[in-house]
């Protein structure tokens, strides 16, 4: 924040003396705030906000329907095989995951999908795929439309670590929308942990995640961990079933 010195010297003086008598009276006589004195006046830049499915004009278009070429295979960082279908793009079964080629930390993602009609026994591989930050942390994509799995593996949850607050899954074949803001974790120069990953996530226009801390990488079998890295790629998972996504755009925060 922007506050010219004069303020702030102001404003610190007011401080010591309120902590020293411990009155708010005290503080009030003796240097009262001006309403200017708590102006922030930090440019915040025009951004031209979305209609529908339009990305602002900050964004990184990641995919708008037509071409992939943001992506590449996580496995050999080769072309994606995965397919445009009806401008949605469509999971190759068994085709791997797609990682972006840009690397992100900190950032704002919109992403629409939608899973198959399914009729798996086991609910996990129904509609099963994820996004992942930073290549290490994954939301959950998943069929929930009343589904009978553990919570924690629904989709819009940190995959084993958080359910979300509501489930507010659309039927199969719907488009689903989330808008996550997804905070970096930070490291310390020994490369221990500093502050861990945070995450923000309206799922259809509902908060399901606030803020919710991620305890580390999101695996499958054993406890999350962290290790040090750096801005990273953002992940979309094959997880054997044709989920499609539409509108991914991204801004760096
Ligand atoms: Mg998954």
């Amino acid at each position: 924040m922007l506050y010219n010195v004069e303020r702030l010297i102001t404003i610190v003086m007011c401080c010591l003396i309120a902590s020293e008598s411990g009155a708010q009276d005290t503080l009030r006589k003796a240097m009262p705030l001006q309403p200017a004195m708590t102006e922030d006046w930090t440019p915040v830049a025009d951004v031209t906000p979305g209609w529908f499915t339009n990305p602002p004009s900050d964004a990184i278009v990641l995919f708008d329907g037509n071409n992939t070429s943001e992506w590449i295979s996580r496995k050999d960082s080769t072309t994606i095989s995965w397919k445009i279908v009806d401008r949605a793009l469509r999971v190759s079964r068994g085709g791997g995951h797609i990682v972006t080629r840009k690397l992100f930390g900190d950032c704002q993602l919109h992403i629409e999908w939608r899973v198959p009609q399914e009729h798996y026994s086991n609910p996990m591989k129904k509609g099963n795929s994820g996004i992942l930050f930073q290549d290490r942390y994954e939301i959950q994509i998943l069929d929930s439309y009343k589904h009978n799995t553990y919570t924690n593996a629904i989709a819009g949850s940190v995959y084993k670590q958080a359910r979300p607050l509501v489930n507010p899954a659309r039927r199969p074949n719907e488009w689903n929308v989330f808008d996550i803001i997804y905070t970096a974790p930070r490291f310390n120069e020994s490369g221990s942990l500093f502050s861990p990953a945070r995450v923000t996530l309206l799922y259809n226009g509902v908060l399901v995640q606030n803020n919710t801390e991620i305890a580390g990488s999101t695996t499958y079998s054993g406890l999350p961990v962290y290790t040090h890295h750096g801005k990273a790629s953002l992940q979309l998972q094959d997880h054997d079933s044709a989920v499609e996504f539409r509108n991914i755009w991204i801004r760096e925060l």
